[in-house]
């Protein structure tokens, strides 16, 4: 049980009969009010700031089981203290600038994580490897921001506005490093949540069944009437050691049914934020190319499916893989170029982050190519002066020196009671 706050020293007291010395651990009794011996167990006590909250903290390790843990509860909140929301322990920790926000945001990553990889990579960002990019660019963005500012504040007097040429350099070199950065961090999105990978086609082609198969199991449901995937099914598989959130979309095509063109409406923006796109087409169709506008940027595989009715041999053909969701034939294949897709997008994900992240970095990049866009134009360095103050705000939202409530109660929300 962690008890944390200026009120420990005293809860202390009255469960343990008095206060252990700092940082050593002591077997005590746990008592309740009336002074009888609950428990006996190793009490620890960190004075602040030399705890994982910054404040007094106080450890409890009990034997456990469930009434005794109660009662020993009981005591301690009859003492004075209060049950702790989700995510507090770190909340506070972040607000005694013990972390940042992305490191905080990295706890919760470390105890999610799902592969060994993502507890390295988790590790890193709890220790401030992604968090001291974010301060390389901001210093960056400020030490061109006081630059310019500085020009525009003191025109009258005596210090030089900085040559066009200079600007233009220092931008352009401030694209750079922004981009490298958030490259690296939609890796580490990948890496904690798993490749968003995402089924689309025209309907009937076997986008369903596919899913099922790589599924393993009856999820999506299948059906001869084309239009019948009315909404996003995610399905979470391991992919050849590689962690892929699987989205099957409504079929893309013109509709006048309501309910289908939300489907495809949510199709359609499901299959923007897509890492990797699987191109589902009926092999045995006479025109099997997917009559549709896709994103042209985004990775994509394609699949042609029905191999049963066409007779081709499944395995990869030179577009892509070709199978059979009827008899599985052609899988293997396709598994492996998944996985070897997968492994490409990840890299060597070298830290976690979150879309929220990315966002923000892509957000700082538009103020940042804006910046690049406006400095030529009369009047100009006022402008790149303000889209750099922008940059430099959506890159504090990154590390919570810029954050609302609202956002941090959303954070901490999502982790567990005693974290
Ligand atoms: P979706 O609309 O693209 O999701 O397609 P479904 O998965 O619902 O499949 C449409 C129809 O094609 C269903 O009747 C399936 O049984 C059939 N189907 C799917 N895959 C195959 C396949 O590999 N071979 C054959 N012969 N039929 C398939």
């Amino acid at each position: 049980m962690r008890i944390s706050g200026p009120e420990s020293p005293r809860i202390a007291t009255c469960v343990l009969g008095s206060l252990p010395p700092a940082r050593l651990a002591v077997l005590r009794d746990f008592l309740c009010a009336d002074g009888t011996v609950i428990d006996r167990g190793l009490a620890l006590y960190f004075p602040a700031p030399g705890s994982y909250t910054g404040e007094d903290v106080l450890e409890l390790h009990g034997h456990g089981g469930d009434v005794v843990q109660q009662m020993v509860l009981e005591s301690v909140l009859l003492a004075g203290a209060r049950l702790a929301r989700a995510g507090e322990f770190t909340e506070r920790a972040f607000l005694a600038g013990r972390l940042d926000l992305a490191q905080a945001e990295a706890v919760a990553d470390l105890i999610s994580a799902g592969s060994k990889q993502a507890v390295r990579a988790a590790q890193a960002t709890l220790g401030g490897e992604f968090s001291r990019r974010i301060q390389t660019l901001v210093e960056e963005l400020t030490a061109l921001r006081v630059q310019l500012e500085a020009s525009l504040d003191f025109a009258d007097e005596d210090i030089a506005e900085m040559e066009p040429a200079l600007v233009a350099r220092a931008l352009e070199r401030l694209e750079e490093r922004v981009t490298v950065t958030l490259q690296a961090a939609a890796r580490g999105v990948r890496l904690r949540d798993g490749l968003r990978v995402v089924l689309a086609g025209a309907p009937n082609v076997g986008k369903s069944s596919v899913l099922n198969r790589l599924a393993g199991e009856e999820r999506a449901i299948v059906t001869p009437v084309p239009g019948t995937t009315r909404d996003v099914i995610r399905e979470t598989l391991t992919i050849g050691g590689a962690t892929v959130e699987l989205l099957d979309t409504a079929g893309i095509r013109h509709s006048d049914d309501v309910v289908e063109q939300a489907g495809i409406a949510r199709a359609v923006q499901q299959m923007r934020q897509a890492d990797l796109l699987l191109l589902i087409e009926d092999d045995s169709a006479p025109e099997p190319r997917a009559p549709m506008d896709i994103e042209p940027d985004l990775d994509r595989l394609v699949v042609r499916n029905k191999v049963d009715l066409s007779g081709r041999a499944p395995g990869v053909f030179h577009a892509g893989v070709r199978v059979s969701a009827l008899s599985g034939a052609g899988f293997d294949a396709l598994c492996e170029a998944i996985a070897s897709r997968a492994a490409h997008l990840v890299g060597d994900g070298q830290f976690t982050a979150r879309r929220r992240h990315v966002e923000a970095l892509d957000e700082c990049l538009q103020c940042v190519r804006a910046a690049r866009g406006t400095q030529c134009r009369a009047g100009g360095t006022e402008l790149v002066a303000e889209e750099l103050r922008r940059a430099q705000l959506a890159l504090g939202r990154i590390t919570g020196s810029v954050s609302s409530d609202d956002l941090l109660g959303r954070i901490f929300a999502s982790f567990c009671v005693g974290k």
